[in-house]
């Protein structure tokens, strides 16, 4: 006999990452909530410096808000010629609003006058784990690529129309979400967290299995 499926709350409203977490965790036997299908709680304010702090701050924070198994996730563009740029501030880069168009037409803009070896740039991911009492892990993911010229491209989200990663010579918004999921920063963050995940799941009493 299997008990009750197990409650993995997403900590998130990005109704993209969302779906691309959800497809992501798709193997694993858990019953998925968002931050938008329970009562609101107060929003965890993202001040970390890095990407790990934000993701540990955030699980553990609504783990706690809500008594529930939590998995966060904080993600964004790394432009070495930016300085790092937009990095934690990927979804706020060109203003409060979080505009994905004015987001990509900003980091563009700035790089501009830029040659071709001076583009590289990165998405990072980083995702934590977290019950109610303590933080249960927390795993990266880093893809590496370049930033085009020009937006191309409508798959994805963000950043992904400027993203042009070598291997495919397409940006990320020109190729399925499938060929995204194959390389990409937050797919190598969550198979890592899978572990974690998993671990929790046979740790629990028999009888809840
Ligand atoms: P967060 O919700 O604070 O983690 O915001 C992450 C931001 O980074 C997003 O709003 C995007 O602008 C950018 N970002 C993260 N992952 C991706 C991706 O897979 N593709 C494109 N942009 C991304």
């Amino acid at each position: 006999m299997t008990g009750p499926a197990v409650k993995l709350l997403i900590a998130t409203t990005n109704k993209k990452k969302l779906e691309e977490l959800k497809s992501l965790l798709s193997d694993l036997p858990f019953e998925f909530s968002s931050l938008k299908d329970i009562p609101p709680i107060s929003e965890v304010i993202e001040d970390g410096k890095t990407f790990r702090e934000n993701a540990v701050k955030k699980a553990v924070e609504t783990a706690k808000a809500t008594g529930l198994l939590t998995l966060a996730e904080d993600s964004g563009l790394v432009v070495e010629a930016l300085e790092g740029n937009p990095g934690v501030y990927s979804a706020r880069f060109a203003g409060p609003e979080k505009d994905d168009v004015k987001n990509c037409l900003k980091v563009l803009r700035l790089m501009e006058k830029l040659p071709d070896n001076c583009r590289h740039a990165s998405f990072i991911s980083a995702v934590a784990v977290a019950n109610p009492k303590e933080l249960a892990g927390v795993a990266e993911g880093e893809v590496r690529g370049a930033i085009a010229r020009e937006m191309k491209g409508s798959n994805g989200f963000g950043y992904d129309p400027i993203f042009i990663y070598g291997p495919y010579g397409k940006t990320f918004g020109e190729v399925s979400a499938e060929l995204k999921h194959r390389v990409s920063h937050r797919a190598e963050a969550v198979k890592k967290a899978g572990e974690t995940l998993k671990r929790l799941l046979n740790e629990r009493p028999s009888h809840s299995r």
